[in-house]
């Protein structure tokens, strides 16, 4: 999800203590899926970590998004969570998708997710790519920078394009800004360009950065995309797309901005867009996160220079990638003992896979034990890769009836 120094650069871009803002902070109760589900999971059957996740709390999730922005359809960043059973369920709730691969295309289209409701978010594609995601009727094509706007356009010249622009990243957990998006030179050049061959550059998206605490960054995001809209419209350009992008937070363990109160924030920011501005969001972690806990077990334990060391069965390669980060989970055991500090490591052997360092967790936790991660139904799963041998984690998708 973006270059890793670049993010470790940014990880200083946390919010100051004190904030004016502190009164938006866990203004509304944040779901989670019920921890007695998840243990008993966990003991009926364990042959490898796996995520279980309750699509009824992924439902609840759409529907809070919409009545929290109205105006705003979400169109479910594939990347965060693949699985076809959460497609699925994101399709019969009305969303559209946003993809980052024809991969991921693919297998929205296996679902009979209508193309033309697919959009193509990734700012680098292969001219192959462009193709075939236009021959099967995919739309609209982000670009942010001349280079990709013309590959773009000489691939499919009638296809329209939305300009990616760099925002304010501050207060996000996981800022993306330092890798994509076109600041205020590059984009009058790319409206220029665009005028000049003609290119439909109909629209404009940001993204705040991921697990985005601070609703200023949208505020300050869809001001710059009403200039934008300003500057193409100048140029001869017709722009009616306004794209919010993701970033929408959920609860670990520092406190959020409920959605509604970032809500309130994008409703007030979109009134300075007309009605026939067809707007959407690109929510991945909000709409998955807290539908799902991630388990793994104690490998075994060690002492080594004096500090205290557990590895569990999933590291950094096995789908627990985001803590080592910046992103604080809640972890919790089925152990009471006082907290100590542990340094968790994954089961391989390279020495990155560390999954946190001088965590407080119970000082009586053992070999076998499980583990469990609260809302790590985003991010986790989709990152899990086979490295040294290790399976990947099983996926177990239900519904509960609530
Ligand atoms: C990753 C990504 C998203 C989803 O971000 P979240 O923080 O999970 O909401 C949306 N849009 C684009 C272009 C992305 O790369």
């Amino acid at each position: 999800m973006g270059d890793r120094s670049s993010i470790a650069r940014a990880r200083q871009n946390t919010l100051p203590k004190q904030q004016p803002q502190d009164n938006l902070f866990d203004t509304h109760p944040e779901v989670s899926l019920d921890f007695e589900i998840v243990r008993q999971a966990a003991r009926q059957k364990y042959t490898r970590p796996f995520l279980i996740l309750d699509t009824a709390l992924v439902r609840g999730k759409v529907r809070r998004f919409r009545a929290a922005m109205p105006r705003v359809r979400p169109h479910y960043a594939v990347k965060a969570n693949p699985d076809r059973r959460v497609l699925k369920v994101l399709a019969q709730e009305g969303c559209g998708f946003e993809i980052a691969s024809i991969a991921e295309l693919d297998l929205l289209l296996a679902l009979g997710v209508p193309a033309a409701e697919v959009f193509y978010s990734n700012p680098v594609k292969s001219r192959e790519s462009i193709a075939y995601a236009g021959a099967k009727g995919v739309e609209w094509f982000v670009v942010d920078s001349v280079d990709e706007l013309r590959r773009v356009f000489e691939t499919k010249s009638d296809a329209r394009q939305y300009l990616r622009i760099a925002t304010p990243n501050i207060g996000s957990d996981w800022p993306l800004s330092g890798k994509f998006g076109a600041g205020a030179a590059d984009a009058r050049e790319i409206v220029a360009l665009a005028a000049r061959l003609g290119a439909d550059l109909a629209g404009v998206t940001f993204h705040v950065g991921s697990q985005c605490r601070n609703p200023e960054n949208w505020r300050v995001a869809l001001e710059k995309a009403r200039s934008l809209f300003e500057l193409m419209a100048r140029a001869g350009l017709r722009p009616r797309l306004l794209n919010i992008g993701g970033g929408f937070p959920v609860r670990h363990v520092k406190p959020i901005p409920s959605i509604e109160v970032i809500g309130g924030v994008v409703n007030e920011g979109l009134k300075a867009f007309g009605e026939d501005v067809q707007v959407i969001a690109e929510p991945g972690r909000y709409l998955v996160s807290d539908a799902g806990y991630f388990v793994c077990r104690v490998l075994g334990t060690a002492t080594r220079a004096g500090k205290r060391w557990m590895h569990w069965d999933a590291g950094l390669f096995g789908g627990v990638i985001e803590s080592s980060e910046g992103l604080k989970y809640r972890i919790r055991t089925d152990r009471s003992g006082p907290d100590v500090p542990w340094t968790v490591g994954g089961p391989t052997c390279d020495s990155v896979d560390v999954v946190v360092r001088d965590e407080p967790l119970p000082s009586d936790l053992q070999e076998r034990d499980f583990v469990y991660i609260r809302n790590a139904g985003a991010y986790t799963t989709a990152y899990a890769s086979q490295f040294n041998g290790f399976p990947l984690p099983e996926v177990r998708v239900f519904e509960s009836k609530s």
